[in-house]
């Protein structure tokens, strides 16, 4: 599958998980070094969305199991921080190699749980993977500043501290990524760290969790996990002990975590939705970008935070018709099944709940007069979480389909005269996560990296992901809070800054 090993030939230590089946005994918290069971506030069922099937109780945690994780990452942080970072590298690095070596087991769970082809979700966990060897940058990344000689005898240094306890929330798009960008960053700066993973698909946070505690270089308490759903991340933004937190999910739910995080003083960056362009200009090679295109808006079921959901096509009328013929005849020869099928190009969504809820977007914008040029909301399966690849085109660049996120296998075009107008239309929007131009003009690709206003840009790339060294993120209500994921904003994100001027 991978270049970089797929760990087969590394040792599948029996834990929480029964490998052989794939299939978790029982969701725990892990705190303090140990596996605990949740008294909490309830359970949800985990269901697979290929098949439907019940394969988990995920226990929703409450205030008093944030606290007790709270109360386990504060009492290390500080014997934590006083390792040295090449020590903190090394313990990341033990990490990547834990990680490698159960690498297809949490790409089997990937896909399992949130639906995702094996293809993609290796993928996803080759990413995460990144970070994680990023991160073990770290005795580079933490290096202060120092300036010599500001009045006589006077010098200054600015050093970077740990935040103290910090906290992720996570949503079910990218189930092992996400977390990933996080824990390593969080930890290698000498913070602990709480995973609180999505409610909807948290056995490979589990598996990850497990990695960390075979782990002999970190320490009990310098990592936990905490399921469960918004109790859980109300407990977070109430916990006294936790000082900073980084989110991933909705617009609605980052903004109720940047507002919470203000309001009782916890730094936060919280990465929320998107609604993402792909321009394809009369220049573009319309035989390159119809795989770029087609991978970007119905790769994962669209539920990704860089899926291009609307296609804006420049051009007259004869080249309009060339492109809304291509992406239909593009879009009806992808295969869509289950996520273990090698020959799946569309997977199920995540649930029953969010395919029904992009169908309903259809259903309306069919009514108010989009024209549906391809229709997949036909069988929806056996969990009723199917839907096929969906191609509407609007003539109001306002309307749901054209603005708002739905995130679901449906890709709508909005037809433009020229670059001017397609850089009008995307900056309309709320969003500011990702896009991407479709050209062999280089003028019109620098006018574009110059005018459009989102945080990840691709040209004749149609699913911008920056690697892991560069940071990941948004504009607009894309993000609140400023610090991007990875990187270098990770380090400023994860530490304090403290000047010191000095007269010998
Ligand atoms: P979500 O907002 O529903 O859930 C994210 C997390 O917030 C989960 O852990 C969940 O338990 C918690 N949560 C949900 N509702 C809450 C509430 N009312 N109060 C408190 N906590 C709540 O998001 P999702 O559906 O799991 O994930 C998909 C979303 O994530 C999409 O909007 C996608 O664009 C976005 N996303 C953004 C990026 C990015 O980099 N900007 C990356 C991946 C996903």
């Amino acid at each position: 599958m991978t270049a970089d090993g797929t760990g087969a030939d590394g040792p599948i230590r029996q834990g929480i998980l029964d490998v052989s089946a794939r299939r978790p005994l029982g969701l725990r918290n892990y705190v303090g070094g140990e596996w605990r069971d949740v008294e909490g506030v309830g359970t949800l069922a985990d269901v697979e969305p290929a098949t439907g099937e019940v394969v988990a109780e995920v226990p929703l945690s409450g205030a008093a199991e944030v606290r007790a994780a709270a109360e386990a990452a504060l009492a290390v942080q500080p014997a934590w921080r006083a390792v040295p970072p090449q020590r903190r590298a090394r313990a990341v690095l033990a990490l990547r190699d834990g990680l490698l070596a159960r690498r297809e087991e949490l790409v089997g769970l990937v896909t399992a749980d949130m639906g995702k082809t094996l293809e993609d979700a290796d993928g996803e966990v080759g990413r995460g993977i990144e970070s994680v060897e990023s991160a073990a940058a770290i005795p580079h990344l933490l290096k202060g500043e120092t300036l010599e000689g500001v009045a006589a005898g006077v010098d200054v240094e600015l050093v970077r501290q740990p935040v103290g306890v910090v906290a992720a929330i996570t949503p079910f798009n990218f189930p092992a990524m996400i977390p990933l960008w996080f824990l390593p960053y969080a930890i290698a700066c000498g913070n602990s760290f709480i995973l609180k993973p999505s409610e909807q698909d948290p056995r490979p946070a589990q598996l990850i969790a497990e990695v960390v505690d075979a782990v002999e270089e970190i320490p009990p308490g310098v990592v936990s996990l905490v399921h469960g759903g918004r109790e859980a991340v109300t407990a977070i933004l109430e916990d006294p002990g936790i000082d900073a937190i980084s989110f991933v999910g909705r617009a609605e739910t980052a903004r109720i975590v940047a507002e919470g995080a203000v309001r009782t003083g916890k730094r936060v960056q919280a990465l929320g939705g998107a609604k993402n362009s792909l321009v394809v200009m009369p220049d573009a090679d319309l035989e390159q970008a119809m795989p770029a295109i087609m991978g970007s808006a119905f790769g994962a079921a669209g539920q990704r935070c860089l899926a291009g959901s609307v296609c804006v096509v420049v051009g007259d009328e004869s080249r309009r018709a060339e492109v809304r013929e291509a992406l239909v005849a593009a879009a009806s020869g992808l295969t869509v099944g289950p996520g273990t099928d090698a020959a799946t190009d569309v997977c199920p969504m995540v649930s029953a709940a969010a395919r029904d809820k992009v169908a309903a977007a259809i259903d309306r914008a069919g009514s108010d007069g989009a024209e549906i040029l391809l229709d997949g909301r036909g069988d929806a399966g056996p969990a009723g979480t199917v839907l096929g690849a969906t191609i509407a085109a609007v003539s109001d660049p306002e309307s749901e389909l054209a603005r708002d996120e739905l995130f679901g296998p449906l890709l709508t075009v909005v037809e433009v005269d020229d670059l001017d107008a397609a850089l009008d239309f995307l900056n309309g929007s709320r969003y500011g996560n990702a896009g991407a131009l479709f050209t062999s003009s280089g003028d019109a690709a620098r006018q574009y990296r110059y005018s459009a206003e989102a945080g990840m840009l691709g040209v004749n790339v149609g699913v911008p992901a920056p690697v892991a060294w560069f940071p990941f993120s948004g504009w607009k209500d894309s993000i609140d809070g400023d610090l991007h994921a990875n990187g270098t904003d990770a380090v400023r994100f994860y530490t304090r800054s403290k000047v010191v001027t000095s007269r010998w």
